[in-house]
């Protein structure tokens, strides 16, 4: 069997590496041509990402490239640390990783796997048969295999060549932001990450491996401005909205103050996607974000998107399409619902965050004690584990 991949972001070089392991052959196909350059920034790899990644063999180059995060830190807008949650393990904590870093180690084991990946191939249609389905690209070409796995993100084209009515992602309101300014004036710990609730939103901040101090933070907008449109409008003119946004809270006035437009990193509209209503066809099927996308607050959507890439390749080990994929659906839905269904109680926190706001920091020590448990809170979703050994039962 051979599957042609759509897309080389996350997904998709893990996808390859998993169906590899399950010795099946692929091809990935990426629009770009050379790993996309406006996804910047860093994204935190939870403990059942890790996980997933150590099933093919990836958990400890991406160690390499990360650093471990040992504690999440809770402060309000006057810089007082009111609550403070630590990693399950020790031993397996997340990692934060820069995002390029990551596409680059995922596509280079891969390719170092004899992997083939075709850049600048964007896939813009796709023909099934009973045998088999062709891809066609925007670049005139097209290549036939026996199935296509779109892994191409939360504005997949395979989605919509699955289902033509799939419900189109929805935007945020919030748009993204994040840079990195000198130093550590805040004496901020390695291996925390910090976020600062502040009056009118959040900071999220954290040590480098340089010693600098890394953030970035959210401006709403009613408009969903895409990444380019936000770029050209500037940094300069989304940090000067930033700092009359945040200005009174700390420390995001102080970091706000140090950044400068040639460190920062507009990223623009952000999305959201309730998992998608059908995941495949006979020949075709859809995973990582262009299946489902869970709110940021979880920082779950490249982890959730390894997992299912696993899972995806453990199905098409143990039987035929398009057994494997309904299978795969079967098993992966109410997981990836259940963690979307989570970010979205975060998120009604912070709508609700008025009163909270000014509540949080008296209550959250107390509530950590009493009831609001690491372990219940996460358990069930960091300590997860994918038993690649175990048959998949139709
Ligand atoms: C600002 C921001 C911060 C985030 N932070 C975190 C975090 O801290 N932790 C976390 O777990 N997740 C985070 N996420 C989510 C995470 O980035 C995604 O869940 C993850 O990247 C999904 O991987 P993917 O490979 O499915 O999609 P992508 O990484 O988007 O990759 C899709 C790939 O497909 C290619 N492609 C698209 N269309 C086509 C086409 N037609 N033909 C060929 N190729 C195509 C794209 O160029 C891209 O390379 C964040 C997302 C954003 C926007």
């Amino acid at each position: 069997m051979k599957a042609l991949i759509i897309g080389s972001g996350v997904t998709g070089p893990v996808t390859a590496l998993a169906l590899r392991k399950a010795g099946i052959e692929s091809e990935v196909f990426e629009a770009y041509q050379t790993s996309p350059d406006d996804v910047g920034g860093w994204l935190m790899i939870a403990p059942n990402g890790v996980n997933a990644l150590g099933v093919v063999g990836l958990a400890e180059p991406v160690r390499g490239i990360g650093r471990p995060n040992r504690r999440m830190v809770m402060t309000d807008g006057r810089g007082k640390r009111f609550a403070a949650i630590d990693e399950l393990d020790d031993n397996n904590p997340s990692q934060l990783v820069l995002r390029p870093d990551l596409y680059r180690v995922l596509a280079g084991r891969a390719a170092a796997a004899g992997i083939k990946i075709h850049h600048g191939r964007r896939l813009v249609d796709a023909t099934e048969t009973a045998d088999g389905v062709t891809a066609h690209f925007a670049d005139g070409s097209s290549v036939t295999g026996d199935i296509l796995i779109g892994a191409d993100g939360v504005h997949s084209a395979v989605r919509k060549l699955i289902d033509p009515n799939a419900p189109a992602p929805r935007y945020t309101g919030l748009l993204g932001f994040g840079g990195q300014v000198p130093g550590n004036d805040l004496g901020l710990g390695r291996d925390e990450f910090y976020f600062a609730q502040g009056k009118r939103g959040f900071l999220g901040y954290s040590l480098t491996e340089d010693g600098d101090t890394g953030w970035f933070t959210n401006v709403p907008s009613a408009e969903p401005i895409a990444g380019p449109e936000a770029r050209r409008i500037g940094a300069a003119e989304w940090l000067r909205r930033m700092r009359e946004l945040y200005g009174d809270d700390h420390p995001a006035r102080e970091i706000l103050a140090a950044a400068t437009p040639d460190t920062m990193l507009v990223l623009g509209a952000m999305h959201i996607m309730p998992s998608a209503p059908r995941w495949h066809t006979d020949r075709m099927v859809i995973v990582g974000d262009a299946a489902h996308v869970p709110s940021n607050s979880t920082g779950q959507g490249a982890s959730m998107s390894i997992e299912s890439a696993v899972e995806l390749a453990r199905c098409l080990r143990d039987l035929p399409v398009p057994q494997a994929f309904a299978v795969f659906e079967k098993l992966r839905r109410p997981r990836v619902e259940k963690v979307a269904e989570y970010g979205e109680r975060n998120n009604q926190d912070k709508v609700n965050g008025r009163i909270s706001q000014a509540v949080t920091s008296v209550l959250a020590p107390v509530a950590m004690k009493l009831f609001m448990k690491p372990e219940k809170m996460f358990g069930w979703l960091h300590r997860y584990e994918i038993d690649w050994d175990a048959e998949v039962i139709a």
